[in-house]
């Protein structure tokens, strides 16, 4: 009971950090996320500002206006990308926050946790025996 006990606990820690790691590789894939889809959706609108700006005057060569769309159009694509890595990364956060929430602490301690029990009935006689010896006074049986 007690070994279980123990194990359970360090099991819950093992958790909280495993918790801790995928919280923050949440926000870091966020973080790349949001920069990543703001540098693609502001690249993308200023190609398209040169692009009205050159364009519909016919003084550049159609060639470059087609690779300003092309351009502008990749760049809007990474930025739908970026912003599904950032949904991604906000689940893996979110995910980490709550999925992985600790099991409740018991209120109250558990009899294995804490000073041990001084005292263990034998199984036998009945009779008290300390907890640290290994056979009853009484009778001679094995405690443990
Ligand atoms: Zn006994």
């Amino acid at each position: 009971m007690g070994a279980n006990v123990i194990s359970a606990g360090a099991r819950s820690q093992r958790e909280a950090s495993v918790r801790t790691a995928v919280i923050v590789v949440g926000l870091v894939v966020m973080l790349v996320g949001i920069a990543g889809a703001a540098y693609g959706f502001l690249t993308a609108s200023s190609v398209e500002t040169s692009y009205t700006l050159f364009c519909p005057s016919g003084q550049m060569p159609p060639e470059f206006c087609a690779a300003l769309l092309a351009t502008a159009a990749s760049y809007r694509t990474l930025a739908y990308i970026m912003s599904g890595v950032f949904v991604l990364g906000l689940g893996l956060a979110l995910a980490g926050a709550f999925l992985y929430e600790p099991a409740p602490m018991p209120v109250m301690a558990p009899p294995g946790i804490g000073p041990p029990n001084p005292w263990r009935t034998c199984a036998q006689c009945g009779s008290a025996v300390p907890s640290a010896d290994r056979f009853c006074m009484r009778c001679g049986a094995p405690q443990w």
